[in-house]
């Protein structure tokens, strides 16, 4: 049996950001991982953007508060939300709310998008613009999360599914795999699986909605110069009205392109389906000048949100050392560090970080009993 302060169960971005930080605090961590390799579900599966206006104002801020830690594994990737002359005016309004956070958005028009991206529609007729958008390197990030904590003297333990969670004598014994293990706190950071852990330790589920989105890489024809495509910026494709269709982005080995699906699922292995696929490249054709039909790799991930789309880095209201570290939604890699420095405050009861007060963020806007948990899932993208 190993006895330890924290058990983290999850080995995602999630697990590996929270642990680190624990353990650089001092406490004794030990990561349970299901699969044999960490990152093999979601965080192996996104597609490695950072936004500062994606999700609501809770995770902008978030993201900007994460900044700072990801600036080594940042490279510039702006971003452009699209759409034609019925959705100029809603797109001119978020630019409006969006600069209150991110002075640098702007609204551009038609012929201006068309300068920073040549292949989309002339029927385009405006759209958001974020220049200081980035790509990020999530493996070296994810690997850079492992380093910190095992060099802090944290403990991994990968093929180590959690089978059982039972708590008696205010400790927490742990069942996984092979392994047994006693400990103060269990961390809950098993992204999709989330619901079913807390049913594992007798908790309430929060109602989280794993929602299933696809990604293609497509060839990029040959004759377009890969010094122009490498500057080609992320763009999501804008509808009329409702959320967005789906996004592209160049990528080394070829054109990155999204439906932008949210198709609900149980917890899973997630695959991609076809008509998902055709669809991507269906709404790339709508947008963009683009004619692209090979199709060099596709994968799946299940992006995990909450009822309100905000993250959880919170205790459990009614079950002792139980923390919820989940419903990262599409924003888990570039809202890591924030969530994991709340994580390490609220369980080493140490004061609120001056990185999450900086940016507006209190400990009850991530809390767990929050009553905006309640209620169907608010609409999004
Ligand atoms: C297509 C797509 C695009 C995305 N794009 C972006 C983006 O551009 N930017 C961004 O910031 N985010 C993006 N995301 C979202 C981001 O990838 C997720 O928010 C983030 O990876 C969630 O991390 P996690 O650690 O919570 O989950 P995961 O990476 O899924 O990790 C959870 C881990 O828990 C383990 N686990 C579950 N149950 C148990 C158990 N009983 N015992 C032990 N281990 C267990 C699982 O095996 C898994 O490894 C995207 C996601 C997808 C799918």
């Amino acid at each position: 049996m190993t006895s330890c302060d924290v058990v983290v169960i999850g080995g995602g971005i999630a697990g590996v950001s929270a642990a680190a930080r624990l353990a650089a605090d001092g406490a004794s961590v030990v990561l349970l991982e299901a699969e044999p390799t960490l990152a093999y579900h979601t965080t192996g599966r996104s597609a490695a953007q950072y936004l500062e206006n994606y999700g609501n104002d809770t995770v902008r801020r978030l993201t900007l508060a994460t900044r700072a830690f990801l600036e080594p594994f940042l490279g510039p990737r702006p971003l452009l939300q699209i759409g034609r002359e019925a959705r100029v005016d809603d797109l001119r309004a978020r630019v409006e709310h969006a600069v209150e956070l991110v002075p640098s958005t702007e609204f551009v028009d038609g012929d201006t998008a068309r300068d920073i991206f040549p292949l989309l529609a002339p029927d385009i007729a405006g759209g958001l613009y974020e220049p200081d958008s980035q790509d990020i390197d999530v493996a070296g990030l994810h690997q850079e999360y492992v380093r910190w904590f095992r060099s802090a003297g944290g403990t991994i333990l990968a093929s180590a599914r959690v089978g059982a969670l039972t708590r008696s004598a205010g400790r927490w014994r742990i069942e996984a795999g092979e392994h047994g293990l006693d400990t103060d706190i269990v961390v809950n950071a098993a992204g999709a699986w989330g619901d079913h852990l807390a049913l594992l330790a007798g908790a309430e589920p929060l109602g989280l909605h794993p929602l299933r989105r696809t990604i293609a890489i497509a060839a990029i024809p040959e004759h377009h110069d890969p010094t122009d495509v490498s500057r080609w910026p992320l763009t999501s494709f804008e509808p009329d009205e409702g959320p967005m269709v789906g996004y592209c982005k160049p990528e080394p080995g070829g054109l990155m392109v999204s439906p932008a699906d949210e198709t609900p699922s149980e917890p899973c292995d997630a695959k991609p389906e076809e008509i998902d696929v055709a669809l991507g490249l269906h709404n790339l054709g709508e947008y963009t000048t683009l004619d692209v039909h090979h199709v060099r790799s596709t994968w799946a991930g299940l992006r995990t949100f909450t009822a309100d789309r905000t993250p959880v880095s919170g205790f459990d209201p009614a079950v002792d050392g139980f923390y919820w570290l989940v419903g990262q939604g599409g924003y888990g890699i570039h809202t890591s560090d924030a969530l994991a420095r709340a994580a390490a405050a609220n369980i080493g009861g140490s004061e609120w970080p001056t990185h999450l007060t900086d940016v507006g963020l209190a400990a009850a806007d991530l809390a767990a009993d929050r009553s905006t948990l309640a209620g169907p899932l608010v609409e999004g993208h």
